[in-house]
């Protein structure tokens, strides 16, 4: 699989969670949290945003199982579920979901960021059903 070269504008975010931080970009004048990085808040328009630490916990919002790899280069990994989590922050977020039940999956399901899942991209989160605690 491929990852998209990051823009200027990315690139801290992808410094960040290279380094396994989960952050979230939060502007500086309403405090909000938004994803993904952008030049300016989409919520107050403020120029000034910075990457916050985040939980790395969220939501399933909605999901998708892939059972036809798309391209050759996704034939390896097929069956997999394609998710968009709602961080407990605010943002929602478009990522994988590694289960081995495809069927376990659900709205409103509880998860939690991983790392190194993706063999060939390490640095890229995605995300596990949460622990319980
Ligand atoms: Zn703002």
């Amino acid at each position: 699989m491929t990852v998209s070269t990051p823009l200027d504008l990315t690139h801290s975010w992808w410094d960040q969670v290279q380094g396994k931080g989960f952050v979230l970009p939060c502007c500086e004048a309403c405090e909000r949290f938004h994803f993904y990085p952008q030049p300016a808040c989409p919520h107050c328009g403020h120029a000034h945003c910075h990457a916050v630490q985040a939980s790395g916990h969220g939501e399933v919002y909605s999901f998708s199982v892939v059972y036809r790899a798309p391209s050759p280069a996704f034939a390896g990994d097929v069956p997999y579920a394609v998710v968009v989590v709602r961080t407990d922050e605010g943002p929602h977020l478009m990522s994988r979901l590694s289960v081995t039940d495809m069927t376990s999956i659900h709205i409103g399901m509880r998860v939690q960021v991983a790392w190194g899942l993706m063999s060939a991209h390490p640095h890229v989160p995605v995300f596990v059903p949460e622990e319980t605690r």
